[in-house]
């Protein structure tokens, strides 16, 4: 069997294990400069209001019900995430860490237990130990293990665990779910599934297979045996190397000196090589880019640049030097700049690198180097140590007002760009 955990709302669910008194109010998280409906907790769900609503359309609903709003804090939400993920390892062999809030467990070999009372246990600690509310779905596929969570967060008076694994009419549970709601199946894909009368889960579970192959090709088909029951998605606990790593904002305001979007473009490629670093990968490609505003009458001007760098490294110095160069390239006097990002590319895992012929002692004193920051960043909780170039007055930072004060052992300095552009996205895509 197949067990799924998911964070009930999660962001806001860790608003309110900082302020208990936020319990059973309406609360909402905004992201991008305040912008955009992020998480929601049930009550502002019952007001309609949607994922990603745009914050300034929904403000009257807002003023009048009284909504806590915050500005997303990735920095604590990522620290809560992992006090989270440790405890789920605790209870299964094999865990696959979906999304930040969503992981995967292969529950084989604990039958003993029972499923039920076993996962009844885990969601009672992470309750207890980390204060956060969870669904779980226990199935013999991954696409029932989330059908089965997604069907008990809904149900208010469920306690908390979804149980396909013995006595369950599933076919019943299925009927139940809009086929849209399918881990896999997207909006457009729903709308073609509607117009051939495939309405519910069920529908899609006894779908003509030769249909779904020839519209929905392999994936189509492996869902519906998932949802029949057979395993065609596997837990997969070894994370995959990325393929690539973006670091970017929406500034909180326009940027139109060269020398402010340097230190910007700087502190994203630094903040890349750092999490390509916490991953034990190099990358042998950078790339960045300039971005005007695409909603106002201000002139235009977009653009983007990649370099290949002459051997893979993880140096922060190495990017932040190739990406001030590229910024220098695309430059262009006379914008208004309100976005900008450095990406990075290629990435193999290091200890798969192939060894030089050259090798050079002065790119080994350079990454030592690097090291050592590492490490007296991750000691103090911050970015204590930086490289001159990124400055440090921070002047293009994001809007954030409505910020929670969380308290500073929840500051994840490795991780912190990590789910900066994350807003949650529907099942079947993997969240970066
Ligand atoms: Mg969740």
């Amino acid at each position: 069997m197949i067990g799924l955990v998911d964070c009930n709302n999660f962001y806001v669910s860790c608003e309110r294990k900082l302020d208990p008194s936020l319990e059973g109010r309406p609360v909402v998280v905004l992201s991008n400069n305040d912008g955009v409906v992020i998480s929601r907790s049930n009550e502002v769900k019952a007001l309609g209001v949607g994922m990603a609503a745009p914050a300034y359309k929904v403000r009257d609903i807002f003023q009048k019900h009284k909504v806590a709003i915050f500005s997303a804090n990735f920095n604590y939400y990522l620290a809560i995430a992992k006090k989270v993920m440790t405890i789920v390892h605790k209870y299964a062999s094999e865990v696959e860490e979906y999304s930040v809030d969503e992981a995967f467990m292969n529950l084989d070999g604990w039958e003993w237990k029972g499923l039920r009372p076993y996962m009844k246990q885990l969601r009672e600690e992470l309750r207890e130990e980390v204060g956060i509310p969870v669904s779980v779905g226990i199935a013999p596929t991954k696409t029932l293990a989330k059908v089965a969570s997604e069907l008990v967060k809904k149900d208010p008076k469920s306690d908390g665990v979804g149980d396909f694994s013995s006595g369950v009419d599933v076919d019943a549970k299925l009927r139940s779910l809009p086929v849209e709601d399918i881990w896999g199946i997207g909006r457009q894909l729903s709308t073609r599934l509607r117009e051939e009368r495939i309405i519910t889960a069920y529908d899609l579970k006894s779908a003509s297979e030769e249909w779904i192959y020839k519209n929905l090709h392999v994936n189509g088909l492996r869902t519906v045996y998932e949802l029949r029951g057979i395993r065609c998605i596997d837990v997969e606990s070894k994370r995959a190397v990325q393929k690539s790593i973006m670091r970017s904002r929406s500034f909180g305001r326009y940027i139109t000196t060269v020398d402010e979007l340097r230190e910007a473009v700087a502190f994203f490629a630094s903040a890349a090589a750092e999490a390509l670093r916490a991953d034990g990968c190099i990358a042998r490609r950078i790339g960045v880019f300039v971005m005007t505003n695409r909603f106002n009458d201000d002139p235009k001007y977009n653009n983007t640049m990649w370099r290949m760098l002459p051997e893979p490294t993880s140096s922060t110095q190495i990017f932040a030097r190739h990406a001030r160069e590229l910024l220098d390239t695309i430059w262009r006097e006379g914008y208004k700049y309100n976005k900008a990002g450095a990406m990075i590319t290629d990435i193999t895992l290091a200890k798969n690198r192939q060894p030089e012929l050259d090798h050079d002692e002065r790119l080994e004193r350079v990454t030592r180097a690097i090291e050592v920051v590492d490490t007296i960043n991750t000691k103090y909780k911050c970015s204590v140590a930086s490289l001159a170039s990124q400055g440090t007055n921070f002047a293009w930072q994001s809007k954030q007002e409505k910020l929670s004060k969380a308290p500073v052992e929840y500051i994840e300095p490795n991780l912190k760009f990590r789910f900066m552009t994350h807003v949650p996205i529907s099942a079947g895509k993997k969240v970066m």
